[in-house]
């Protein structure tokens, strides 16, 4: 479904984004696997991708920085020499109630959840208005969409991403750039791996579907909002959730 095509995946060393960035290559891309923390491990994610016979490389950078993100994308462009497909999928939590919430936890999240998508979104706008054809898919999330308790910076931040893919539709569907948003509900990574066992036991009872997602599931969606198959849509979100939200 993407063969030929060159894809950028932030946050891709573990999780989500260590999913969407195997799918895509399993679909026929070659991909820049971005990391902000763990070299080894996105270097494991670049093998993991050329044992399956396409490109990848590593590239670290901290989305919420604009000239990380700057540089990071020229490399790509250096590497690759064009730039189809751009996953937003780093994230961070920082949960607290609203009246004990500090700046810094609201700031952190804003900065990485919201913020890094808006840079890495204007920094590929360029390259991708002179190719005449992108596809960008943002990760946002269902309590983006119905709020959740603990979750100020983290909801404000993804709602503000599924306005940010709707605005970014509208202005770049000329120059045949599409951008969706997927929004999942509980899946199975390092960040949910913390949440205690009884809040767990709530969650699955409001999951129709009755079992928590895999990476796996987010990432084959990812694949299709990247492929011809979803050419005519954009400033979509799909929730990918198990049923979880019915909007
Ligand atoms: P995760 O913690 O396993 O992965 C997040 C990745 O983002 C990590 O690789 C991390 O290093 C990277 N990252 C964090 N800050 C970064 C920064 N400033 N610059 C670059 N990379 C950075 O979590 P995950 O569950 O795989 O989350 C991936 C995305 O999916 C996030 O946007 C998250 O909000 C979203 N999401 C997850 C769930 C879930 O249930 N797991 C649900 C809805 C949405």
């Amino acid at each position: 479904m993407l063969e030929g095509k060159i894809a950028l995946v932030t946050g891709a060393s573990r999780g989500i984004g260590r999913a969407v960035a195997l799918e895509l290559a399993r679909q026929g891309a070659n991909v820049a696997v971005n990391y902000a923390g763990s070299e080894a491990k996105a270097n494991e994610v670049v093998e993991t991708i050329r044992s399956l016979g396409r490109e990848a490389f590593a590239v670290q950078a901290d989305v919420a920085r604009a000239e990380d993100v700057e540089r990071m994308v020229k490399t790509v462009l250096d590497q690759f020499g064009r730039l189809d497909i751009l996953v937003n999928n780093a994230g961070i939590t920082r949960d607290n109630l609203l009246m004990r919430m500090k700046e810094e936890e609201w700031d952190a999240v804003i900065n990485t959840n919201l913020k890094g998508v808006f840079l890495c979104t204007k920094a590929v706008t360029r390259p991708m208005m002179k190719q005449r054809y992108g596809r960008i898919i943002n990760v946002a999330s269902v309590v983006g969409v119905i709020g959740n308790p603990g979750q100020a910076n983290y909801v404000a931040a993804k709602a503000g991403v599924i306005g940010l893919t709707k605005t970014a539709a509208r202005e770049l569907a000329s120059r045949n750039i599409t951008v969706n948003a997927i929004a999942p509900g509980f899946i199975t990574t390092d960040m949910t791996e913390a949440l205690n066992a009884e809040l767990k036991e709530e969650m699955l009872k409001q999951i129709p579907l009755a079992r928590f997602g895999e990476p796996d599931d987010v990432a084959r969606v990812a694949a299709f909002l990247a492929s011809d198959a979803a050419g005519y849509m954009t400033g979509q979100t799909l929730h990918v959730d198990g049923g979880m939200v019915m909007p």
